[in-house]
């Protein structure tokens, strides 16, 4: 008999997902991931407004995402839905006329929700609503005021040497309205209701590592998933930061039971080892199963409990909240000099780093298909796999763990182990346990149990 056969009749889900792992071309990937981020690049996104509109169409070329509006003023657990910011151009023009900050060459150079100006003012005054980086003159800050009304510009430490004239004309063409926060979403019905939720942060400008990397790899997941036959349903969330997730969950309360694991994706494009910040639970199924991930993975990674700073899993991990949700990162927040500045460009991400971060993603997900909990239907005793052609059916080579695999799983089989208990205990790899596990249904001896 061909084991490989029996295990596909009775493993729809799994099977496609690990063809697409052993054909997985990392180069052709982070070339459409990279085409993904460089589209996005120049957009300016803020918390609200068409930037984030314009990104979520952009997305929506990989998946149809859906995009969901919530009016200014919608009131969201302890916060307020912002007025809406738009913003057309931006200029400091010296006395030639010449455009010595332009917007235009750069989303960052604006302070995100300045309010508008059109004014001519001295140069000391102009300093005062100037943010550079004396330790990195080449590089922009990244700044907002979301809550406050000021404005301002974010300039290099050179540009602002530069600027000797004693008056400058001062133009900031935006808007700030009532309209609407906007976030996408996108999901993926499985087998079940029970659900898997991966949630990136899609407010900030040019900025690739931190926003745009987790951006196109969640926007990739998901067109992967798609025409999958997978177990869980899948929900992909693309939101500004903070007040996205909580205009989410807020929508979504009664949603929230079901959901069974999450990820906070962030950061994933820099050449740095993986990071995984654990939920706030701290031992969820989500947290064990990444960490076995990476850990039999061979990549260098690090392991991080909780806090409430960083991402959005500040949100999804509060008290009454509190969901199985942890952060998914190669290089941390605030932990690279590039951080939140004009050098978390184009040349920071690369398509490489960003194939191998949603394959580990996609290993993820085939782990978590994977990890079901079984019944041994012939418990008094070991069944006699000999005689059902089991012994040495499974390619036979020695070594492969094949048969060990069996004996794992019947043994641990009591209805108290899921094959990720089963591969720690064992040091048996989980997906062949999953093997094990499809072959012995296919015979019989084993049922999976809810
Ligand atoms: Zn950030």
């Amino acid at each position: 008999m061909s084991g490989v056969s029996e295990r596909g009749a009775s493993l729809p889900h799994g099977n496609r997902l690990a063809a697409l792992l052993e054909g997985w071309e990392p180069a052709s990937e982070g070339a459409a991931l990279m085409r993904i981020v460089t589209d996005l690049y120049p957009i300016c996104r803020s918390i609200t407004g068409n930037g984030v509109r314009q990104s979520l169409q952009c997305l929506s070329r990989e998946v149809p995402l859906a995009l969901h509006e919530v009016a200014t003023g919608t009131p969201v657990f302890d916060w307020i839905v912002p007025p809406e910011w738009n913003i057309r151009d931006a200029y400091v023009k010296d006395r030639s006329g010449r455009r010595v900050v332009d917007f235009q060459r750069s989303s960052l150079h604006v302070v995100g929700y300045s309010v508008p100006v059109n004014r001519r003012i001295s140069l000391e005054e102009l300093r005062s609503h100037v943010f550079t980086l004396p330790d990195r003159p080449d590089w922009i800050p990244y700044r907002t005021s979301y809550y406050r009304e000021t404005w301002g510009f974010c300039v290099t430490h050179r540009q602002l040497a530069q600027m000797t004239d004693s008056y400058y004309e001062v133009v900031i063409d935006s808007t700030l309205e009532p309209g609407h926060l906007t976030y996408g979403e996108y999901r993926i019905q499985g087998a079940t209701d029970e659900e898997v939720l991966f949630s990136c942060h899609a407010c900030h400008p040019s900025l690739c590592n931190d926003n745009l990397s987790g951006m196109a790899v969640a926007a990739r997941l998901a067109s992967h998933l798609a025409p999958l036959e997978l177990r869980y349903s899948y929900r992909f969330v693309w939101v500004p930061g903070t007040i996205g997730p909580l205009a989410w969950l807020a929508a979504n309360e009664e949603t929230l039971p079901r959901v069974k694991h999450g990820l906070v994706l962030s950061c994933l494009g820099d050449p740095g080892g993986f990071t995984y910040k654990r939920s706030r639970l701290g031992n969820t199924e989500t947290d064990r199963m990444v960490e076995y991930v990476l850990g039999i993975s061979g990549a260098t990674f690090e392991v991080r409990d909780f806090t409430p700073t960083g991402y959005d899993e500040r949100q999804y991990c509060s008290p009454g909240i509190n969901l199985p949700v942890g952060c998914f990162m190669r290089t941390p927040n605030a932990e690279y000099p590039e951080y939140h500045t004009s050098g978390d460009g184009l040349d920071l991400v690369k398509g490489d780093a960003l194939a191998v971060s949603l394959s580990m993603l996609l290993r993820v997900v085939e782990a978590l298909e994977a990890n079901q909990r079984y019944l041994n239907l012939s418990p008094k005793g070991e069944p006699q796999l000999g005689r059902r052609g089991l012994y040495r059916s499974m390619g036979g080579t020695s070594g492969s763990g094949r048969e060990e695999a069996l004996l794992w799983v019947l043994n641990l089989s009591d209805g108290e182990h899921a094959l990720l208990d089963i591969a720690r205990r064992s040091a048996l790899d989980l997906k062949v346990l999953a093997e094990a596990a499809d072959l012995l249904v296919g015979h019989g001896l084993l049922r999976p149990l809810k």
